[in-house]
């Protein structure tokens, strides 16, 4: 199956039934054939858990104990992102390469195969973990970055993740599609293959239902989308603009609450990722390797060598089912490091009650990641 641009996708199954999907650059040299089998006796796949309901504050929390046995972070020899080759631990990927790979999480947070409720009080309500959570690997190259793929590749990641998005969606108990990479172990990365991960959530993700909330009030009180509002105005202000092109802007937001925090939304009003054009998909993948190899001489260390910033990225769409009209795309990178092997810690404020407290002002990130 051909998607748009020539990017080339290929529906499999590993040995446990779990699906496993390739994305080919449009001008990939791999091969078209796609038949190597999972040969691997990996017997009935994981259930996830169960969620379960904070009655004080009304926000679900997935409880996934089995997610204790996952793979910690395992020799280069062995991991199994890479293609099968030398390694003792044979790959998840049955292919000997691949440009792009999205397959089901073999110890899932959410799965349409979840384990049932078993608590069903007015304060203990619990509902099975229902859902998807993928990976998706960017290259077979174990040593590389998002920020080191080349423009092609990174139009086939965006590329994947319209797919998956759009695919998810579909799903019958699906509310919420987040793409997202955690970088760097500081962040608690467990495999250090570059890949990131989607998880469709069976609810609004607390974060999303609070921005929504705003957002339908913002419309109820001037008719305007609130995230076009706030791109119009940063655009007026300009003193927390980092980059802007044809169709994308990156700012640091007025309130950034981390040591280093970056929002990049796109010119027009789109609901999600599905929605965006191909000029804006090409635009993107552009605009988000340079931010990101600004996030990479963010911090020079005292021999003069840039520091490998850990960050998290992650795209806010619109839910599946509700809000659509006034929800607006946007992309949201931040890290936990305030200098040089410094993090800052969620601590009392924070974890406690919420109150956050950031010792670095918007406008030096800005300028900061304007010079790199
Ligand atoms: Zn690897």
């Amino acid at each position: 199956m051909t998607l748009t641009t020539n990017i080339r996708k290929t529906v499999t199954e590993l040995a446990d039934g779990r699906q496993l999907i390739y994305f080919d650059d449009c001008e990939t040299s791999l091969a078209t054939a796609r038949d190597i089998r999972d040969e691997r006796p990996l017997g009935d796949r994981a259930a996830s858990g169960t969620m379960r309901l904070d009655a004080l504050t009304g926000d679900w929390v997935a409880i996934a104990g089995h997610r204790q046995n996952r793979t910690f972070k395992p020799p280069a020899d062995e991991c199994p992102l890479c293609p099968p080759g030398s390694g003792m631990v044979p790959s998840e990927i049955p292919a000997t390469d691949y440009d792009v790979v999205v397959f089901e999480n073999r110890f899932p947070s959410f799965s349409v195969k979840a384990s049932p409720a078993a608590h069903a009080s007015s304060c203990f309500q619990e509902r099975p973990a229902a859902g998807r959570c993928e990976v998706v690997c960017f290259t077979s190259d174990h040593s590389a970055h998002f920020s080191s793929l080349s423009k092609s590749r990174a139009r086939t990641v965006i590329e994947a993740w319209v797919d998956r998005t759009l695919a998810l969606s579909a799903l019958p108990d699906v509310e919420a599609v987040f793409c997202f990479e955690n970088r760097g172990q500081e962040i608690g990365v467990t495999l250090h293959h570059p890949h990131g991960q989607i998880y469709a959530y069976p609810y609004v993700p607390p974060r999303t239902a609070q921005v929504l909330a705003r957002a339908h009030a913002h419309h109820a009180g001037t008719g305007r989308l609130l995230g076009a509002d706030i791109l119009a105005q940063e655009l007026a202000d300009g003193a927390r603009i980092v980059s802007s092109g044809e169709h994308w802007t990156a700012y640091v937001p007025f309130a950034a609450r981390w040591p280093v925090e970056v929002h990049l939304t796109p010119h027009r009003d789109v609901p999600d990722l599905p929605a965006l054009t191909s000029p804006e998909r090409d635009e993107l993948a552009e605009i988000y390797l340079d931010l990101l190899r600004r996030l990479d001489g963010y911090y020079v260390n005292t021999d003069g060598s840039a520091v490998e910033l850990p960050y998290i990225a992650g795209w806010h769409q619109a839910p599946v089912r509700q809000g659509r009209e006034v929800s607006r795309l946007y992309l949201q990178i931040m890290s936990v490091l305030r200098a040089p092997g410094r993090l800052k810690y969620l601590a009392g404020s924070e974890s406690g009650v919420g109150g956050w407290v950031n010792d670095v002002a918007p406008e030096r990130i800005a300028a900061r990641l304007r010079e790199v």
